[in-house]
């Protein structure tokens, strides 16, 4: 039977932190980014794709990323997030789910990355383009902004990155996109 939402329109915020050390292989929305340091992970440490998946799954009402995919299962060791995000969406658009729950269409989701360096102004276009093809919407809905901390804190010292996420998504029975 499904769910009624009173209010078509629900917006999710995610958050995640990942380390960095030095040697490690670097991802952000899918893109591999040229850095002498990466992710701390189980998986490939795509935090900026882990935030994202926590603010869609929170605007859900889905739960978040480790109920879905626990660290400690070892299906998900170093595995690629661009597929932890396509399995969110097809959570969201319902495919395969006989249930009956709400499916979604997203409106827009907007990232804000906290990294020291390298500086992504140069892949932030590719991170976009990139998370729009996983999420089968247009660039013009997805935003990737990227901050550094002024060298403050555990980002501004190079020990880690800091990603927020909001996403903005409606039931697929009210409105048509
Ligand atoms: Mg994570």
């Amino acid at each position: 039977m499904s769910q009624s939402y009173p209010c078509g329109v629900r917006i999710g915020n995610g958050y995640d932190v990942h380390a960095l050390r030095e040697g490690l292989p670097m991802r952000l929305c899918g893109v591999d980014i040229p850095s002498g340091k990466g992710f701390v992970a189980h998986s490939d440490g795509d935090v900026a794709i882990h935030a994202l998946c926590d603010a869609l799954l929170g605007a859900a009402a889905l739960g978040d990323i480790g109920l879905h995919f626990p660290d400690s299962d070892p299906r998900y060791k170093g595995i690629d997030s661009t597929r932890l995000l396509a399995e969110v969406i097809a959570m969201l658009s319902g495919d395969g789910d006989p249930s009956g729950s709400p499916r979604f269409s997203i409106c827009n989701v907007d990232i804000t990355i906290a990294l020291q360096e390298p500086k992504l102004r140069p892949y932030i276009d590719t991170m976009r383009e990139t998370l729009a093809r996983i999420m089968n919407i247009e660039k013009s809905q997805v935003s990737v902004k990227a901050t550094t901390t002024e060298r403050l804190g555990f980002v501004g010292r190079g020990e880690g990155c800091e990603v927020w996420a909001t996403a903005l998504i409606v039931p697929k029975e009210e409105y048509q996109y």
